[in-house]
């Protein structure tokens, strides 16, 4: 995979679908892979569009059928020995990335080492090479759409490390921005919640509630649209679905 830019019409797939299930009639079979298929030319268009318009706005943009080669495509755009840091994000573990960050090759600002000073790290982050993060929700439209607790992953994204670098699955496209807000408050800030073990009431309830709780996951509300810099964000977009 080269280091530049995808076309998504060049992208030789390697992600397969599932083997066919022999307990099943070879009909049902049939039937279920041209659904398949059909589901999947949908997304292609959907990323194909996604992809355009992230370019317009000067982000870059990539594709990886599967997560098994996003991590070949960071190699491709970081130097070894770079400075790394990472926002908190479950697509990045999933994809591999918070390993490969961890492997030696880049000098990694761990927040989730043993003992870091987790505050110190969410500042340092900023003087880093590269910051990567996913996004909560991916407009068609070519815009990031983010919301943080603390404020820190959004922080880095508008300002700060040379380059930052976006992990999404395809599952995080959305429409426009009315959708990406409905993601958040329906998927993406419950999920988390979840996860964090946060006393939020989306976390029992399934959805955002407007909450003004102590354990509220959503106060900075960021819209990444044109870029001023050209090319400091880059999107790698990934043909399964990971994270919330
Ligand atoms: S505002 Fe409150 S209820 Fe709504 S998603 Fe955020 S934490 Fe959950």
């Amino acid at each position: 995979m080269s280091a530049v830019p995808l076309d998504i019409q060049n992208v030789k797939r390697t992600g397969k679908a599932s083997g066919p299930d022999h307990n099943r009639s070879d009909e049902m079979t049939a039937e279920g892979k041209a659904m398949d298929q059909n589901l999947r030319k949908i997304m292609d268009k959907r990323i194909e569009k996604t992809i355009e318009n992230l370019k317009k706005n000067r982000m870059e943009a990539y594709y990886a059928p599967t997560k098994a080669e996003v991590v070949s495509l960071v190699d491709q755009l970081c130097r070894p020995g770079e400075t790394v840091a990472a926002g908190g994000s479950m697509t990045l573990f999933e994809a591999g990335v918070i390993d490969h960050l961890n492997s030696g090759k880049y000098h990694h600002l761990d927040r989730y080492a043993k003992n870091a000073d987790v505050q110190r790290v969410m500042r340092e982050a900023f003087f880093a090479d590269t910051y990567f993060t996913s996004t909560n929700a991916l407009t068609e439209e070519g815009e990031l759409y983010n919301v943080d607790g603390n404020g820190n992953r959004v922080a880095a994204m508008l300002f700060g490390p040379k380059q930052v670098i976006v992990v999404a699955g395809y599952n995080k496209i959305v429409a426009d921005g009315e959708e990406a807000v409905r993601r958040v408050e329906k998927v993406a800030a419950p999920a988390n919640a979840v996860r964090l073990g946060l006393p939020a009431p989306c976390a029992t309830v399934g959805e955002c509630v407007h909450c003004r709780s102590d354990g509220r996951i959503c106060c900075d509300y960021v819209r990444m649209g044109m870029q001023r810099t050209p090319g400091r964000v880059k999107v790698i977009i990934v043909g399964e679905t990971l994270g919330y």
